[in-house]
């Protein structure tokens, strides 16, 4: 998810000073079972979503890697009153970071592994502590997409897939558009992906919601094939279709996980309707796609009861990604609660830890986040242990799946 709080971007500065200070204990909820809190607080977290900025020599242009969208300013939205500049919790956060180096933070946070969505990865974020989900979207759009953009936000959007869509081309060894949807297929598109797998990506991600809604189709190849002879002026939906589809095949067939946005995101011309994960219910019921796995990110917020139901796809999964950021840990509590009762394997935590602004950096999202995440998983499992609905063994083996080896499972990481 991009930036609530619109205020630029960055200025980063790495706390390079030797920080001498403990790390003050975490503050106990009232409303968590303390030998819990103790429990969950002890688990080396797996964060399943975020952007960690890469740190940069002095001299070295500053890293701009950290997602495919990164718009300096979208017009003007009434920003969820959690994100707007001020926020006391953002500048407590700020005062707790010891150290905001990438690693030493994961260290303070006790996240074992953060997967960052980013364009690429490089020096700063080291594997296996950071694993890679890289872009997909940019491959979906190879003509001419003025007809697809509809405000500002998204001129901005389309103009940023279209100049990393150059960067795959180039990467790809391919110097101008092929001729046929075949190559296109073969020497870009599925070239990319592999190329991606083999610099360690986990997961390749979609940004769709920001593009266009989800409804994608299952067009034939003579459609998809029209789209591509006519240059994206008939059936470009149909091309879009095909190729993401392509895209969710060749994910499954290497082992790589699809992530993708759902519900909520930035910007006053974000299409909320398109987001709804409903929407990708035939994705998740196709056959030809059952070995691909697909992980519901930001868990559809606000469309978290809907999204429950998809649950019983077998290859359907959610993490909680920005929910801590943007909601207070009770209102996630509930969500959690609801698909902690439901299908706990396919539950993972995140935060979304992204650099929204000055002053709110992807550190002090990541911290925010994890306290969030793992207060709300608190209050979801004392409530299920006090309504006798779990024991507290069962209670900690929920806490454990979905703090951590629910991923770890996901990923062929255990
Ligand atoms: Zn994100």
């Amino acid at each position: 998810m991009r930036k609530f709080a619109l205020t630029g971007l960055l200025g980063l500065a790495l706390c390079a000073a030797a920080c001498t200070r403990i790390a003050p204990a975490p503050q106990r909820d009232s409303r968590v079972d303390p030998d819990l809190a103790r429990v969950i607080d002890a688990i080396p977290a797996f964060d399943n979503h975020a952007h960690p900025v890469r740190p940069t020599a002095s001299g070295e242009a500053a890293d701009n890697g950290f997602d495919a969208l990164p718009v300096e300013s979208l017009e003007p939205a009434s920003d969820p009153i959690r994100m707007r500049p001020g926020r006391s919790d953002v500048a407590a956060a700020k005062a707790a970071i010891l150290r905001r180096d990438p690693v030493s933070l994961l260290d303070q946070l006790n996240i074992e592994t953060m997967v960052a969505n980013r364009v690429s990865m490089g020096p700063g974020l080291p594997t296996p502590r950071f694993l890679w989900a890289a872009y997909a979207d940019a491959l979906m759009y190879p003509f001419d997409n003025a007809a697809l953009i509809h405000n500002s936000d998204q001129k901005a959007f389309f103009a940023l897939e279209e100049k990393l869509l150059a960067r795959y081309l180039s990467e790809s060894g391919v110097t101008a558009r092929p001729a046929t949807l075949d190559d296109f297929l073969k020497r870009v598109v599925l070239a990319t992906i592999d190329r991606h797998k083999q610099g360690g990506a986990i997961a390749e991600k979609f940004e769709i919601a920001y593009l266009r809604p989800f409804d994608i189709g299952n067009p034939s190849r003579a459609e998809a094939e029209q789209g591509w002879a006519s240059g994206g002026k008939t059936n470009y939906k149909a091309l879009q279709d095909y190729i993401f589809r392509a895209i969710a095949t060749e994910c499954g067939r290497l082992g790589m996980a699809v992530h993708i946005h759902t519900g909520s995101g930035a910007g006053s011309y974000f299409n909320l309707t398109g987001s709804n994960p409903l929407l990708l219910e035939p994705l998740f019921k196709d056959p030809a796609l059952r070995q691909t796995k697909f992980v519901m990110l930001h868990g559809g917020w606000p469309f978290t009861r809907e999204l429950t139901g998809l649950l019983m796809k077998p290859n359907a999964y959610v993490d909680f990604s920005v929910q801590g950021l943007i909601g207070e840990p009770a209102a996630l509590a509930a969500v959690l609660r609801a698909w902690i009762e439901f299908v706990p394997e396919k539950v993972l935590f995140g935060t979304d830890a992204y650099p929204y602004s000055d002053e709110f950096g992807w550190q002090e999202g990541a911290y925010i986040a994890t306290h969030a995440g793992r207060t709300a998983l608190g209050i979801a499992l004392t409530g299920m242990l006090a309504d006798g609905e779990i024991t507290r063994p069962r209670a900690e083996e929920l806490a454990r799946m979905v703090m951590r080896g629910n991923a770890r499972k996901l990923y062929g990481l255990e």
